[in-house]
């Protein structure tokens, strides 16, 4: 029987860091994948793909409209579908076979197949064919991800009513999409299929978008896409999707109750959010503790109640995010291998790639007022960036909150153009833990987005410069 030190389950953003983090640490190490491909449902499904969509439909744009105010001439851009989703495919082939390479580079042997946990120690690996293997081993780390979370009554046929996985592969613009939900999966793929021609309705049952996003930030680019053309009903609830025509009727009702009205679409997404997966891995069987919404429970250093089993990523509490995952990867193979593997979850970014996009770290105003810490506002909108009006990008703005007391930066905050880009200024800074002085104080090259950082540090002190 094969025996190892550390064998991973699941080939995500955090199971193959994990896998690579521990191989590098001299750790025998052997990850199971179910999916045909490695990378989970960043690379396959996620991340990736649909990057690559927002990308290609946010110059498709460009081309149409932004071009011709400076001075580029070009025809009316077409789309050409089928190419995009192979444009769409080849960057996921290449990242999948990039992980393929990394776990033959460092060693790590790979099994193909579902894997459950028969006891501490030992996993079984069920491959497609049915046949059965059992691997030894001393570590188990649960990198098993998530899946999409569906509604009640609403059947998702990756067709016609869709998760974001159908939402990536649309073989047709479709001409009404209804998207529901406004988290971060909704606007960047209702973005997407806005920009190459559907009309885009999204019904969201709270009374804003974005949840968990600075409420300012939330609000401000609720209007931006209102002005892109993308139509939102807040506080209402989708019921029911009645498949049964050629085209499809979503039941919609108010959030606290009420009468109901139709939304007629070609396309249903059903982007509500995902939830942990942990199935078939035989978890209850062993006894290893989940909380109320099916996350596994770890301590500090990743391990669960049962010893030599860990877990992380979205299968544990915290944001659903590839790089909370991936750092979350290399402690648990840190502190598997006897050192002090950490995550700092006061500082992890979150970003919306929508256009313009956002990005933020750290605590929301609401958090700070509802923590009753004292803080102070620096703020920068990037109309008055010399190289955002350079690239005729000004809409949104830069914000920091500051401790009122310390000035150390608590929160950053941005809306507008390349704000994935700036935000790890910020994480950055406040893993130093920086004051705004700090940021002020650090010269920025000139003409960049970024001084609209630092013009935000000196308005913690009421002293930008150029607003
Ligand atoms: C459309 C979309 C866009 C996204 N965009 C972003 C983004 O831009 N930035 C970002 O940070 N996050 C994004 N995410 C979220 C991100 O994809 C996840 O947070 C991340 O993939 C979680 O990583 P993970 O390693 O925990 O799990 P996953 O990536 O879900 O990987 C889990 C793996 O485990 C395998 N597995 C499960 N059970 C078993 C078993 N029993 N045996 C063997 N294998 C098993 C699965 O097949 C899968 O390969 C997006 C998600 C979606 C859906």
């Amino acid at each position: 029987m094969a025996s190892y030190d550390l064998i991973v389950i699941g080939t995500g953003p955090g199971g193959y860091v994990c896998a690579i983090r521990a191989a590098q640490l001299g750790l025998k190490t052997a990850v199971v994948e179910k999916n045909a491909t490695y990378g989970g449902t960043c690379l396959n499904v996620g991340c990736i793909p649909s990057k690559a969509l927002l990308h290609a439909s946010e110059l498709y744009e460009e081309a149409g409209e932004t071009f011709a105010k400076m001075g580029i001439k070009v025809d009316k851009p077409g789309m050409d579908l089928p190419t995009l989703h192979k444009y769409r495919r080849q960057n996921v082939e290449a990242n999948v076979n990039g992980v393929a390479f990394l776990f033959k580079k460092n060693k790590i042997d790979t099994f193909h197949g579902m894997g459950r946990i028969v006891a501490p120690g030992q996993v079984e690996v069920k491959a497609d064919d049915g046949k059965m293997q059992t691997l030894e081993t001393k570590n188990i780390v649960i990198a098993t991800g998530s899946d999409v979370a569906r509604l009640p009554g609403i059947e998702i046929d990756e067709k016609r009513v869709v998760s974001s996985t159908g939402a990536l592969e649309l073989p047709k613009v479709p001409q009404r999409l209804l998207v529901v939900g406004a988290g971060i999966i909704g606007l960047e793929l209702g973005s997407v299929w806005r920009r190459l021609g559907a009309q885009v309705t999204i019904v969201e049952y709270l009374d804003h978008i974005l949840p968990g996003i600075d409420g300012e930030v939330a609000r401000q680019f609720h209007r931006m896409l209102q002005k892109q053309g993308i139509a939102f009903k807040l506080s209402s609830k989708v019921t029911a999707v009645d498949a049964s025509g050629k085209v499809l009727k979503a039941k919609v009702e108010p959030a606290a109750g009420g009468a109901a009205e139709t939304i007629e679409a070609d396309i249903v997404l059903v982007a509500i959010g995902r939830v942990p997966f942990t199935d078939g891995l035989g978890l209850e069987a062993i006894g290893v503790e989940k909380d109320n919404r099916g996350r596994v429970v770890i301590d500090p250093h990743f391990q669960t109640n049962v010893a030599g089993i860990y877990a992380i990523g979205d299968a544990v509490a915290g944001p659903m995010l590839a790089h909370k995952a991936e750092d979350e990867g290399v402690a648990a193979a840190e502190n598997i291998a006897g050192k002090a593997g950490h995550v700092n979850y006061d500082v992890i970014p979150n970003v919306v790639y929508t256009s313009p996009e956002i990005a933020s770290v750290g605590k929301t105003e609401e958090e700070l007022k509802a923590a009753g810490i004292a803080y102070e506002v620096g703020k920068f909108p990037f109309t008055a960036n010399a190289r955002a009006r350079a690239n005729l990008a000004t809409e949104g703005f830069v914000k920091i909150l500051a401790d009122a007391k310390t000035d150390r930066v608590l929160g950053v905050h941005i809306v507008g153009p390349d704000a994935e880009t700036m935000i790890a200024e910020a994480a950055i800074a406040m893993e130093f833990g920086a004051s705004s002085e700090d940021i002020a104080r650090t010269c920025h090259a000139h003409p960049t987005l970024s001084e609209a950082m630092k013009e935000a540090a000196l308005a913690v002190a009421k002293r930008a410069i150029n607003f």
